[in-house]
């Protein structure tokens, strides 16, 4: 079992016609045709969306976002239009409201990696490869990988765990020429951005992003590397040969797996509500990823 505990509805915003509730976003078109992507509140984890929400995180992820869109804008164009709310708009969308333009979205998740996490972990550790890649002998959880690999995967429907896909039938699905354009783009945009993590004490061990095409331009779009998208790693306690403590949703997931929280998460029931204490955490995670990147206070 996965999904919602329960599906939000959509607000009535004049001149807005509601698209789709994502697990974190709610996606409206307004009458220029032009797409608003609100960020909520909302966390999944364990392929179920939550039923607490973590105070701020649709305004930290969104505002992460923009930050990087603008440090990323001479590497490749992005879809954010601005950030003005329409007549009507609920007050509490401001800080978390995107107006983007309405691009023909690739089906494909680009992901990046420069250290040997999660599912590149398991399958290194079965066959020596990520992605089919070849690696060489010798890396462990956390290692940093000799260059960065382009690991693409398909997007799954709510609930379902995206699947790794190689290179070649990337090509083949999209054809040859945009496939290697998402891999240029997707390695050139994590290089910036993990040296720019790294001189703020951030290891930015993979991301995924995701692009459209505006007409013939290549556009990235969505959230770009933000807790929810992203791996960071405090770089004072990166030690490869162990799992590392990250910036995401550890704390929830500690909390959901342990006996505390009542729930077996091999069962069709739903995920409890969080304690205050794991809201709280969490939250100031998000915030201090935001904090250490930009330099600036959350406030
Ligand atoms: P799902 O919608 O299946 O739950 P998700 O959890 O990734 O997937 P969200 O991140 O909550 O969804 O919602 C964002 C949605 O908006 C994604 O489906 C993403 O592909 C889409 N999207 C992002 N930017 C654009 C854009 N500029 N034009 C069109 N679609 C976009
Ligand atoms: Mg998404």
């Amino acid at each position: 079992m996965s999904g919602f505990v329960e599906k939000p509805e959509p607000q009535q915003v004049p001149g807005l016609t509601h698209l789709h509730t994502g697990k974190v976003r709610d996606l409206y078109q307004n009458e220029a045709g032009d797409l608003l992507m609100v960020a909520s509140d909302r966390m999944s984890a364990y392929d179920w969306v939550l039923p607490t929400e973590i105070p701020d995180k649709g305004r930290v992820l969104t505002q992460l976002s923009l930050w990087w869109f603008e440090l990323l804008a001479d590497l490749v164009p992005n879809h954010v239009i601005s950030e003005e709310l329409p007549e009507g708009a609920p007050a509490d969308w401001a800080g978390r409201t995107l107006v983007c333009r309405s691009l023909a979205m690739v089906p494909v998740e680009c992901v990046a990696r420069g250290y040997l996490a999660g599912s590149g972990l398991v399958e290194y550790n079965a066959s020596r490869t990520v992605c089919g890649l070849a690696l060489p002998e010798g890396l462990s959880n956390g290692s940093e990988l000799p260059a960065p690999i382009f690991t693409p995967a398909t997007k799954a429907a709510v609930g379902d765990h995206d699947e790794n896909v190689s290179y070649e039938e990337v090509a083949r699905r999209i054809g040859a020429e945009t496939a290697a354009q998402l891999r240029q783009a997707t390695l050139a945009v994590y290089g910036r951005a993990r040296d720019i993590a790294r001189e703020r004490g951030i290891i930015l061990a993979d991301t995924k992003f995701e692009f459209g095409f505006a007409g013939d331009e290549l556009v990235i779009a969505d959230e770009v590397l933000t807790p929810d998208s992203s791996r960071f790693w405090p770089a004072a306690t990166w030690e490869p040969g162990r799992a590392q403590p990250s910036y995401d949703k550890q704390y929830v997931r500690d909390w959901l797996t342990s006996p505390a929280s009542g729930w077996d998460r091999t069962s069709e029931r739903p995920p409890p509500a969080l304690p205050q204490e794991v809201v709280d955490a969490t939250r100031g995670k998000y915030i201090e990823a935001y904090e250490q990147l930009t330099g600036n206070s959350w406030s």
